[in-house]
């Protein structure tokens, strides 16, 4: 037992009572958040009640590996027919891209269940948790306050989901509680060098000669605080490659980095609410090392996330946003 007594009642309830239930991810999922949904929905499928997977955009080939991740299916909007519609690792209503909408409905109630401290609160049931290094350790607390079952694909799933949002157990919101949740992950069947390598050792040739082209390019801004990458459309052509890798982590290991951003500018499908004529996206994502709050910069940009990891999408052309955003950067670790 890790910590039993930290999950609300209500939380227990509303899964111990829910009947159809439909599990949400994020725009562009993650290892939590996929871990997640895939741990939790597997456990509840053991009790025999109907689970349903869904998402806006696919599953990312690195999380392939996943038990369950086939069943993952892509929506554009939501539909009902759920009496429980749970998001995980998801702040506010507009991250799952408008699924939610479509699936409340009369007796339908939302379980929000996320580690981000900007949680917007919008389920029926909230458990809002920042302490938790993942959303995944959190549903860990969720199945021993149930009771339901951590077979190994469970365990697969919620290990990845902790191993990925602690950068392999590197980051600071790595605390005794993750440990021994993991280690409990690992005697329940997961194989944390098999799950090192399906996450990390299984590149394409093509993606590492990107990684490379791609290094040689990152800049710094002359102090060397700030340290930035660029992904343009023609390589942002092949998702797969991108999203098998988590590219911040090169301009973040620099020495002397406060503050490392990765700009990606977004294929023309991949926005989150195409319009016709569609202008140009960007995706950034922003790292500090617990000088500079990126989360609140990140706020400001119009997007959100924790502390030292966040992120926003920004309507622009590359130039425009990457100005705009290293403005902020520079004016956010001067204010240090
Ligand atoms: P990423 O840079 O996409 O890996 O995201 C890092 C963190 O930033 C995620 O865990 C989210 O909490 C947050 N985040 C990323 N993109 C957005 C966005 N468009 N809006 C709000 N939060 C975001
Ligand atoms: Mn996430
Ligand atoms: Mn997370």
């Amino acid at each position: 037992m890790v910590d039993r007594a930290a999950v609300p009642s209500d939380v227990v309830d509303a899964l111990a009572t829910a009947k159809r239930v439909l599990l949400l991810a994020h725009l562009y999922p993650d290892g939590d958040v996929l871990g997640s949904q895939l741990g939790l929905g597997l456990a509840l499928r053991t009790t025999g009640r109907p689970v349903t997977f869904a998402c806006h955009h696919p599953v990312p080939e690195a999380f392939h590996f996943l038990p369950g991740a086939a069943e993952v299916q892509q929506w554009k909007e939501g539909t009902g027919g759920h009496d429980l519609v749970v998001t995980l690792d998801t702040p506010d209503p507009g991250r799952v891209g408008g699924l939610l909408e479509g699936c409340r409905r009369p007796g339908t109630r939302v379980l929000n269940l996320d580690h981000h401290g900007d949680n917007r609160r919008y389920g029926d049931v909230n458990w809002i948790d920042p302490q938790a290094a993942a959303t995944g350790e959190m549903v860990y607390g969720v199945l021993e306050a149930t009771g339901l079952p951590l077979t190994p694909d469970v365990a697969v799933n919620l290990y990845t989901a902790v191993v990925t949002d602690t950068g392999s157990f590197r980051y600071s919101n790595t605390t005794p509680k993750t440990l021994r949740i993991a280690a409990r992950l690992v005697e329940a069947g997961a194989d944390p060098a098999a799950i090192a390598q399906a996450l990390y050792e299984t590149r394409h040739l093509a993606g590492l000669q990107l990684l490379g082209r791609l290094l040689q390019e990152v800049q710094t801004n002359a102090v060397g605080t700030v340290a930035w990458m660029v992904i343009d459309r023609a390589h942002a052509a092949s998702p797969d490659l991108l999203e098998a890798e988590d590219f911040i982590t090169y301009p973040r290991s620099l020495r002397t980095v406060k503050v490392a951003v990765l700009f990606r500018e977004l294929a023309r499908q991949e926005g989150a609410t195409p319009r016709p004529p569609e202008p140009p996206q960007v995706k950034v994502s922003l790292r500090a090392k617990g000088e500079v709050d990126v989360a609140r910069l990140a706020a400001s940009l119009g997007g959100g996330g924790h502390p030292n990891a966040a992120g926003v999408v920004i309507p622009g052309t590359l130039d425009e946003v990457r100005r705009r955003v290293l403005d902020a950067v520079e004016a956010a670790v001067a204010a240090r």
